[in-house]
């Protein structure tokens, strides 16, 4: 398998530390807000990349930070903390306001068919391992103090720009914002381990410290995260693009000042997705949820198909426009998928089975080419083979592309079958949904009765109601 490493700029063979294990690590949600779909599309994007090293035989072990505090409004160290200005909008505690889109983001990725990471670590719960690293940076000299807060020092380094491609001028956000610049720096690249010198009279998280009461800065909380659960090695690190600089050369800054040798072999960054009029922001009032697109009434999984049809180190565009493209290709895979479970499945064919799972694998191995695994998908479709091999296929691509492609199929398909009834029986088959739902067990079996009685037969299969002509 081969993706492509932001730290060396190219595509290369990705080799785990131990033969057949990976330690992957992502940057979580910062619980403040709901995630925008722009979050959502990395999400699903690294889901994809686990799911394909799972796939492929590899042994995953994957870790993720829930940012519930240090996170600044600029990435530089200025402005206000995330989650208070989160419980300030809504009159609730931080605390409060971390648990519940903590578990909105969670919602989100259920239905968006993102699976759970291994570990799930909120970072207040790891207060005193950032206390630890912090010292231990103090002592090796890679730390100071100013101002009431804790500094690394990045003149320290041999490198500090690992990934090339941005400067100090970048570190220039958070003045372009208004926002005040830190004086306490020795150097305008250096950073917040931790603030005891809090900006905010009111800021509710603290904690106790050999420097004074305070709270961690954001970064260091990925690294201490990462190495609790992952050790001194990690294999691949994830995140929007934004993330690269300055929190992901901010992490490795610290943690191989800390450890003293290379942490991090691979870096995996997903392009941003946009609007036509720029970037997603989840300051400008309402913005694009998952539950604004279900509102709107788009399956989910229509966004995830969406994300797919795209490579990942491609910036993406959202538009309703492209959403409703993505929907009608996504439903015409689903009707030819439940065309082919009414035909007889036959054998699978071993031979054209191979063959087409080539194409798919080649797809993924060539830096998680989803759109390109998707193209093998309608290969599949239009393949001259058994409707069995085409279903095999299908199945075992979606374990990856996790597109519920075999059940909706099958789904659309009873729909379908069902607005072919008479209004009259309909009618009774939908007064029969709701009685069941209700609960009314004899007013359902009555309804029955009566459906059997104008001539068709109903009954419940794991698939869903299946009505069909006696
Ligand atoms: P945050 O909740 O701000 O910490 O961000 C969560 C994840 O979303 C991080 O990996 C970000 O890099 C990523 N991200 C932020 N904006 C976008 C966007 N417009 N498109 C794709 N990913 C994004
Ligand atoms: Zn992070």
């Amino acid at each position: 398998m081969r993706i492509y490493n932001t730290l060396s700029h190219k595509i290369e063979e990705f080799v785990p530390n131990e033969p057949g294990k990976v330690s992957m690590y992502t940057c979580g949600p910062t619980v403040y807000h709901f995630a925008h779909i722009g979050n959502l599309r990395s999400y699903i994007m690294e889901d994809v990349l686990e799911k394909y090293m799972r796939f492929s035989g590899l042994d995953v072990k994957r870790v993720m930070n829930i940012t519930d505090v240090g996170h600044l409004t600029s990435d530089g160290d200025t402005g206000e903390d995330k989650m208070l200005k989160g419980a300030k909008r809504e009159h609730k505690s931080v605390m409060d306001i971390a648990k519940f889109y903590t578990d909105a983001f969670f919602d989100d990725c259920k239905k968006l068919n993102i699976k759970t990471p291994d570990v799930v670590e909120p970072a207040t719960h790891c207060i005193d391992d950032f206390i630890r690293v912090i010292s231990s940076l103090i002592e090796k000299g890679y730390a100071y103090e100013a101002g009431g807060n804790i500094y690394f020092d990045t003149s320290k380094l041999k490198e500090y720009y690992v990934f090339h491609n941005f400067n100090e001028e970048d570190l220039e956000d958070g003045v372009r914002e208004g926002v005040e610049k830190d004086e306490n720096k020795k150097n305008k690249a250096d950073f917040v381990l931790w603030f005891t010198k809090s900006k905010f009279d009111d800021q509710e998280l603290k904690w106790d410290s050999p420097w004074g009461i305070g709270y961690p800065g954001w970064h260091i909380e990925c690294s201490c995260i990462s190495m609790k659960h992952l050790g001194e090695k990690l294999d691949i690190h994830c995140g929007g693009i934004d993330n690269a600089f300055p929190h992901h050369t901010n992490e490795i800054a610290q943690s191989e000042a800390y450890l003293g040798h290379k942490w991090c072999n691979y870096w995996f960054h997903i392009l941003h997705l946009n609007t036509n009029d720029g970037k997603m922001s989840k300051s400008k009032g309402e913005f694009l949820t998952v539950k604004l697109l279900e509102e709107k009434g788009y399956a989910p999984v229509i966004y995830r198909f969406f994300c797919l049809l795209s490579h990942y180190r491609k910036s993406l565009v959202f538009s309703w426009e492209n959403l409703d493209n993505a929907k009608t290709a996504y439903n015409k895979i689903l009707a030819k998928v439940a065309s082919l479970q009414k035909e007889t499945a036959g054998e699978t064919d071993k031979a054209s089975y191979d063959a087409l799972m080539a194409k798919y694998t080649e797809a993924l191995d060539n830096d998680i080419n989803t759109s390109n695994a998707i193209t093998a998908l309608y290969d599949v479709l239009k393949a001259d083979t058994t409707p069995a091999t085409k279903l095999a296929l299908i199945d075992e691509f979606d374990k990856v592309l996790s597109l519920d492609i075999t059940a909706n199929a099958r789904k659309q398909a009873e729909q379908e079958e069902n607005t072919e009834l008479p209004a009259e029986v309909a009618s009774l088959v939908s007064q029969r949904a709701e009685a069941r739902k209700a609960k009314n067990f004899a007013l359902a079996d009555e309804l029955r009765d009566k459906i059997t009685a104008l001539g068709y037969k109903i009954e419940e299969t794991r698939q869903g109601t299946k009505i069909t002509k006696l």
